[in-house]
């Protein structure tokens, strides 16, 4: 890390004599058969490729004895640790708590599954030695996955190359390497609701993308159903733009417009024609539109208010119930 940095060392790197030049980190939950196959393969590709490695789990609360075989492995390997959620924080926070326990002058973010192949980690290095620091992996197809999740993920895409404030290249995920600066730069990023994607584009730094076949799941199966994914597409989207806010303002205008319009056009109607119609029915659509416009732009701004609750709670990101493979000593100081 350069002298004049604002953040302070993690407290891994503090905790250890030397740095590795590598941390792998691993957002785990339910992956107790995967895990040991990860780490095989990743012992495989990475001997000879990098001076030194760790491998650092966050296991975000699993509930099928994935921590124990967590442990094991450590004991079997003193470049694996990873340390344990209280509960289920979600991939996001994971990631986030993986970060703040790497100490490598590079990071790579990975899925447990083995659809992230660790083949590719070589390409990302050899990027990395050509001097990108953000380096992405991009999928080269989403073959495996339904033909609507496919047409959704597009369709989001699109609306946040439109109204986001930041640019997303498509097809990246979660499978990247950061350099150390980039790294520093993410954990400087204090907010709660966490849309990495967003936030990976968000901090610049030399960029570049390398494709990669999704490999099929090893075992297990998603944990992303697609209520889950439309509540993130949302997140992104808020934390990105305030184009839903401006779109309530915009409808409201409009409608101001055309109401104002109409009640010239009935004035004068009523005025030259008299009026035979009570005119009932004109009167309960036209309060049934307005309560709905209403509506739409409350809950909209409640979003925002929400969102903005969550921030000023300064809730920590996450609460660790154990450390795997860590000093002891070490004093946690989760965000
Ligand atoms: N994951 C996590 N917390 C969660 C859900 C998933 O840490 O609440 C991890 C999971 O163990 C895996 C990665 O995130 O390593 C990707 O999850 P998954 O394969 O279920 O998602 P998909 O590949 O379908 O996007
Ligand atoms: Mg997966």
């Amino acid at each position: 890390m350069s002298e004049t940095s604002p953040i302070p060392p993690s407290e891994a790197s503090r905790a250890r004599a030397s740095r590795p030049e590598l941390s792998i980190v691993v957002p785990v939950y339910d992956e107790a058969d995967n895990l040991p196959i990860l780490v095989e393969r990743l012992k495989t590709v990475l001997a000879g490729a990098v001076s030194s490695w760790e491998l650092v789990c966050v296991d975000d609360g699993s509930r099928d004895g994935t921590l124990s075989v967590l442990k094991l492995l450590s004991a079997s390997d003193p470049r694996i640790s990873g340390v344990s959620f209280s509960r289920n924080f979600g991939k996001e926070i994971a990631i986030a708590a993986g970060l703040d326990h790497a100490s490598g002058d590079a990071v790579v973010i990975m899925d447990a599954d083995l659809q992230h192949p660790p083949e590719t980690i070589l390409v990302f290095l050899e990027k990395w030695r050509a001097g990108f620091l953000n380096i992405y992996g991009q999928r080269a197809s989403r073959a495996g996955e339904s033909a609507l999740k496919r047409n959704l993920a597009r369709a989001f895409y699109k609306l946040f190359a439109r109204f986001g404030e930041t640019e997303l290249p498509e097809g990246a995920g979660d499978f990247r390497l950061l350099d150390r600066k980039v790294v520093d730069a993410l954990r400087a990023l204090p907010e709660r609701a966490r849309f990495s994607k967003g936030l990976y584009a968000w901090v610049g730094f030399p960029s570049t993308g390398v494709t990669f076949e999704v490999a099929e799941r090893q075992h297990g199966e998603t944990k992303f159903r697609f209520g889950k994914l439309f509540s993130f597409a949302f997140d992104g989207l808020s934390s990105f733009s305030t184009v839903p806010l401006k779109i309530a303002t915009w409808a409201g205008v409009v409608i101001a417009v055309i109401s104002t319009l109409s009640a010239a056009f009935f004035l004068l109607r009523t005025v030259f024609f008299g009026t035979d119609l009570p005119g009932f029915p004109s009167l309960i659509v036209s309060i049934m539109f307005f309560s709905g416009i209403q509506l739409i732009s409350l809950g909209m701004i409640g979003e925002y208010v929400g969102r903005i609750f969550a921030e000023v709670k300064r809730r920590p990101l996450y609460l660790i119930g154990e450390r795997v493979g860590f000093d002891a000593r070490t004093v946690d100081h989760p965000r």
